[in-house]
């Protein structure tokens, strides 16, 4: 077994979910290969480089409101009387503003030099070319300055950031129109098993629908990776061989579902071992103990349990954070809400468990995890019914009312 990162194994030789993370994340290569792209095409890619901003944003002085742009110090109290010397409207330039007088302005024009606080349309009387200000005006009020939200040279995205449509904006509002972004990871992915079928066959004695490719699929794309569908692989030594060796000579990583414990028709260990290395280890949580990892010709290679509910769950937990990593984001771990119990869990189990759950707002408001009430990884209806994972840390019963970890599938799936 590979003891990498020094820790001790747990339980027997199960290393502990936090030990086996770690190594797992320590065989991790950020991608090498950039790609300059438009940015309308850079939507859910990762930031190759940090965005750094050539501008102040916004860059000069602007007026927040429609309403007539002057100095302050012109108008000591309300009812004072100005001329109006020009109108801005947003695009235009400002001439400087005369003294003595003020500017009609509209929101997003340039503020006039000399002129240092805009009083909103509301608050003023217009007659032709004069002005009552109805308010003792406040110097500074309703103007947006040069740089508040911007400064020219400040980081914007840091690099390893995956780019949301707010990130596309904020890149454009500097004037970028491409960005360095990591190419996509290509991901080879087989199920094992003799008894799969594809959705639209007919379903005949013994066989089963392989669920696992189009979860896997949707999980992949929904993180940006790009899919090589290898197909449903015989349970055979020989068969498991040939989609390992397809998919490093393919893809930055193989990843395949089933076959992967230690029957006579699991063939996974095996045949990574004869084809590469195999750092396969057993994890103390549940679902999910057996996931093996390894290396195929230098690409790596991560096997997930058959049954349904394991293949989801350890993906979420090792694949998501390893593709991260491989993708080169820096922002790999879940972020854990902190939730209360809706009931016991009288169960203290020696194994990390991450319980199907979904959250629901009691009559105070507070959010309480309401756990579902089958623990079998066969069952996948219970992962579509719930919205994420309560985390039951080992060897500790609760009490309806205690604190647990939520991780939610809407954080695990961005
Ligand atoms: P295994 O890990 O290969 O021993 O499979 C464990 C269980 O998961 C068995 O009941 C399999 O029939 C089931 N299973 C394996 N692969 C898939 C798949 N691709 N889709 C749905 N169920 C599967
Ligand atoms: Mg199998």
């Amino acid at each position: 077994m590979n003891n990498a990162t020094g820790c001790m194994p747990t339980l027997d030789g199960l290393k502990s979910y936090d030990d086996a993370l770690a190594l797992l994340l320590d065989h991790a290569q950020p991608p090498a290969e950039r790609q300059r792209l438009a940015l309308r095409d850079c939507l859910g890619r990762v930031l190759a480089q940090p965005l750094v901003s050539a501008i102040d944003v916004p860059a000069w002085d602007n007026s927040a409101m429609d309403g007539y742009a002057l100095r302050a110090a012109d108008v000591p109290r309300a009812g004072i009387r100005l001329r109006v010397s020009q109108r801005i409207a947003a695009g235009s330039p400002a001439m400087p503003l005369q003294p003595g007088s003020a500017a009609r302005i509209f929101t997003g024009a340039p503020v006039p030099e000399g002129a240092d606080t805009v009083v909103i349309q509301e608050r003023c009387e217009r007659d032709g070319d004069t002005l009552m200000v109805g308010i003792e005006p406040q110097a500074g009020a309703n103007i947006n300055r040069a740089g508040q939200d911007i400064r020219r040279g400040a980081e914007i995205i840091a690099a390893g950031t995956r780019l949301l449509p707010q990130h596309i904006g904020l890149a454009a509002s500097v004037g970028v129109p491409e960005l360095d972004v990591y190419r996509p990871l290509r991901v080879a992915l087989f199920s094992t098993g003799d008894e799969l079928l594809m959705p639209g066959e007919k379903l005949t004695a013994g066989k089963i629908y392989n669920s696992n490719l189009f979860t896997a699929t949707g999980l992949l794309q929904s993180l940006g990776c790009e899919v090589v569908d290898l197909g449903i692989i015989a349970d055979t030594l020989q068969a498991t061989r040939e989609a390992l060796a397809s998919g490093a000579a393919q893809a930055d990583l193989i990843l395949a579902s089933g076959g992967v414990s230690v029957g006579e028709e699991d063939h996974v260990k095996p045949a990574v071992e004869s084809l590469g290395t195999l750092e396969m280890w057993k994890i103390a949580i549940r679902p999910g103990k057996p996931v093996a990892f390894g290396h195929i010709s230098g690409t790596p290679f991560l096997g997930t349990p058959g049954n349904p509910v394991s293949l989801f769950v350890t993906f979420l937990l090792f694949a998501r954070p390893f593709i991260l990593r491989c993708q080169g984001r820096t922002d790999v771990m879940p972020r854990l809400i902190q939730v209360a119990m809706a009931a016991d869990w009288p169960r203290a189990d020696p194994r990390r468990e991450f319980v199907r759950a979904r959250l629901q707002q009691d009559d105070d408001g507070v959010l309480r995890v309401q756990v579902h009430p089958s623990r079998s990884s066969a069952v996948l209806s219970s992962v579509t019914w719930a919205d994420g994972l309560a985390v039951i840390p080992e060897n500790t019963p609760l009490k309806a009312g205690d604190r647990v970890g939520f991780l939610a599938f809407s954080e695990l799936l961005r």
